[in-house]
């Protein structure tokens, strides 16, 4: 099969054509009109074998997943998704992998009517590259750097279900978290679809426009994401240790494990969000309306720094740090 073939047999030609997109799939460019007194919210996210997933992935979960994380990015803006691109490296052409692939690609696309407008094909190790482009009425988007002093902090969903699957498939993880409580195989299917189908939030962020004051989607653990927030609202916050939603499926470990994975898991692809005391019951009003559990974990301080605390309102001191791809211990 020829780059062109693979093309147009597995990512053209799959969704009806959307309103705004003039041109897709087939010429140099796409050409897009996000429609009036919008912004277009842009992101890209990549996914590379043997870093972001395991050789022998399902393709169809990973179809999913790679497009799934980077409209978390859209939910996090508040933005609605429209468009996207796809850049795809191969090592090889396989028919049954490419099906699958885009199966669970086109599913989730087709899902918030989300349409492949263009992209790029080559050969080289497996590599997943998206951007996506979502719509937001002027102004309105989300962003990180508005936080409050007195604003409460939200999360999303529930944490570290998906930190929990990745501990079930390392051995190192076994040896360097001695109090991880054995799983059984339903816990470890339960888990594991956090870690490889993520929903992305986007009918909470959606929702949450004009009601938030500033939101991130947390991709690489709350602490680290919510520093994020911290840092560019030059402000620091307290966390409730023990008011965290914690994963169904971590719900059956011990608490230091609740804790570490649900501060500093990883993959979680909920939304941490702050909004204005004033607005709890709008907040939670928005919530409902977009069918997406949320809970209020801590509040926005002036005082720099991120303080951890539990339900005796006792310092907790856990020396966590969030992912980082170019992080060494010791460094
Ligand atoms: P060019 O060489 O002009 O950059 P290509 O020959 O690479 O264009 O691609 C031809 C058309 O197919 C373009 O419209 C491009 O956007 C689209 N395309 C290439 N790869 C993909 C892909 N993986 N998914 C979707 N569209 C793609
Ligand atoms: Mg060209």
């Amino acid at each position: 099969m020829t780059e062109f073939e693979v093309i147009q047999r597995y990512f053209t030609n799959r969704q009806l054509l959307q309103c705004g997109v003039d041109l897709s799939i087939g010429d140099d460019c796409a050409l897009f009109s996000p429609r009036a007194g919008t912004q277009l919210a842009i992101s890209s996210d990549m996914l590379v074998e043997g870093r972001h997933f395991f050789s022998d992935a399902n393709a169809r979960m990973l179809g999913h997943k790679s497009l799934a994380v980077n409209l978390s990015d859209l939910a996090a803006m508040g933005a609605e998704p429209r468009a996207f691109t796809l850049a795809l490296a191969l090592p090889e052409v396989q028919p049954v992998w490419l099906r699958d692939f885009s199966d669970g690609l086109f599913e989730l696309a087709d899902h918030y009517h989300c349409q492949l407008i263009g992209g790029d094909t080559t050969k080289g190790p497996l590599n997943i590259c998206i951007t996506v482009f979502g719509e937001v009425p002027n102004g309105q988007a989300l962003r990180r750097d508005t936080a409050r002093e007195g604003d409460d902090i939200w999360v999303s969903g529930t944490l570290g279900d998906a930190r929990l699957a990745l501990a079930s498939y390392l051995t190192t993880d076994a040896n360097q978290h001695s109090d991880l409580c054995t799983m059984s195989e339903i816990q470890k299917q339960q888990a594991a679809l956090h870690l490889h189908m993520p929903s992305p939030r986007i009918a909470l962020g959606m929702a949450l426009r004009g009601v938030a004051r500033a939101a991130i989607d947390v991709s690489d653990g709350l602490i680290g994401d919510l520093n994020h927030i911290l840092e560019r609202s030059k402000s620091g916050a307290t966390v409730w240790c023990d008011a965290l939603p914690f994963g169904a499926t971590l719900s059956h470990q011990n608490v230091s494990v609740q804790r570490e994975f649900a501060l500093a898991g990883g993959d979680d692809y909920e939304l941490c969000f702050t909004a204005s005391k004033d607005q709890r019951n709008v907040v939670l009003a928005a919530a409902k309306q977009a069918a997406t559990q949320v809970t209020r974990i801590g509040y926005i301080e002036s005082e720099k720094g991120l303080r951890l605390r539990d339900a005796n309102n006792l310092p907790v001191n856990l020396s966590i740090h969030s992912f980082d791809h170019f992080y060494e211990p010791g460094n």
